[in-house]
């Protein structure tokens, strides 16, 4: 099952706590001061990082979005 990672740039407050978490995910705008989603879609096997880097962001900035299965994906 596939997921999305949803960061908040209105309340990221640029702890970067998520980079150290989840560093293939997660980058850092230094002009903006806030996270930089590098991979919205991550492999299933990234999921524990993500996860913690959603739990330990300071903000609370960060989600994950289930990607519902009962709809099909055109793509
Ligand atoms: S840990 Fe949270 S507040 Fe810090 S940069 Fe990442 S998303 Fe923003």
């Amino acid at each position: 099952m596939s997921f999305r990672v949803v960061a908040d740039l209105d309340i990221c407050q640029g702890h970067q706590m998520c980079q150290a978490e989840a560093p293939s995910v997660f980058g850092f705008d230094e002009d903006a001061d806030v996270v930089l989603v590098l991979d919205e879609h991550p492999d299933e096997s990234l999921r524990p990082q993500v996860e913690a880097a959603v739990t330990y962001c300071p903000a609370f900035a960060l989600a994950i979005e289930k990607l519902d299965t009962t709809v099909e994906e055109t793509r």
